[in-house]
């Protein structure tokens, strides 16, 4: 019985009367109180059962996650033809001031270019090209890599960190050259990804500067700034090469990979980008939200 039912019972009782209106609403009060208990006690239940139900429900990918966060940066609202001039646009001024540019790492030919490509992970290029003259001159190609032994490898690249993993990466997609290639660096994208360790990032970057092929090499830098400028919405690199692939012709694709890797390390880092410094401010919606 609730407070309210309670004094009304009193109330009655005091005035000596027992009315019935008295007695009536006390019992209406009782009714109501058990129909909010029953109430309550069907929401706890549904509410338990909507939670085992959620729990068994397929949970979201941590990719998809990823996704849906990295849509920080609004894009603009442009048709595709707009979108597409406005990436050549953006491509051509980074153009001036990166394109001469190369990559940051140190090699001859495609298989010290992959080999160099392992070791640069989590690791400066300056540091990677400190080590690689001592690592190539000691194993020149893939049979001699398969052929070494680790400690010593492990000995040589120790200052670029994780040394063991990246014994073990060096040492199996150099077997796997061996073994699938007879040690020669294959072009397409599909037989070098073929390669042990050896992902799309990597694959571009070895037939766009070994090979001179068309290729969009998409590292942190470039996911960062394509999604700052509002050239993409996606966090997946695949994605993100195929979307930049659809809007910019392949003419740029080598350039315009350089040229974003490069303005990501120089005027474009993660933190404090230097927006007010930057060419292509006027075709960036992030930098225009920065600078206000
Ligand atoms: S304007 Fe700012 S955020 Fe946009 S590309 Fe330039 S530095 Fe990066």
């Amino acid at each position: 019985m609730n407070d309210m039912a309670k004094a009304n019972q009193k109330k009655a009782a005091k005035s000596g009367t027992g009315n019935s209106a008295a007695r009536k609403k006390a019992a209406t009060n009782k009714k109501t109180t058990a129909k909010k208990k029953s109430s309550a006690k069907k929401k706890a239940a549904a509410k338990k059962k909507s939670g085992l139900k959620k729990s068994s429900q397929k949970k979201v990918p941590i990719s998809k996650r990823n996704e849906a966060r990295a849509q920080p940066h609004k894009m603009w609202n442009e048709s595709e033809s707009v979108l597409n001039a406005r990436a050549i646009r953006i491509s051509n001024e980074l153009r001036k001031i990166y394109g001469a540019k190369d990559t940051a790492l140190d090699f001859d030919g495609a298989y010290q270019l992959l080999a160099a490509t392992i070791l640069s992970a989590q690791c400066t290029d300056a540091q990677v090209n400190r080590v690689t003259p001592v690592l190539f001159a000691r194993f020149a190609d893939a049979r001699a890599m398969t052929a070494a032994d680790p400690a010593e490898i492990e000995k040589i690249i120790h200052s670029t960190g994780f040394f063991r993993q990246k014994t073990r990466s060096i040492i199996g997609m150099s077997a796997s050259l061996v073994e699938k290639f007879g040690g020669r660096v294959p072009e397409t994208m599909e037989e070098l990804t073929s390669l042990a360790g050896v992902g799309r990032k990597t694959a571009n970057l070895v037939r766009a500067m070994a090979f001179g092929h068309p290729g969009l090499i998409v590292d942190t830098h470039f996911k960062r700034v394509a999604q700052r400028l509002g050239l993409v919405q996606l966090a997946d690199p695949t994605k993100i090469e195929r979307r930049i692939a659809e809007i910019l012709p392949d003419s740029h694709w080598t350039e315009f990979s350089n040229s974003m890797i490069w303005h990501g390390r120089a005027l474009c880092p993660a933190r404090n980008p230097k927006c007010s410094e930057c060419p292509v401010l006027k075709d960036c919606p992030f930098g225009q939200e920065q600078v206000g």
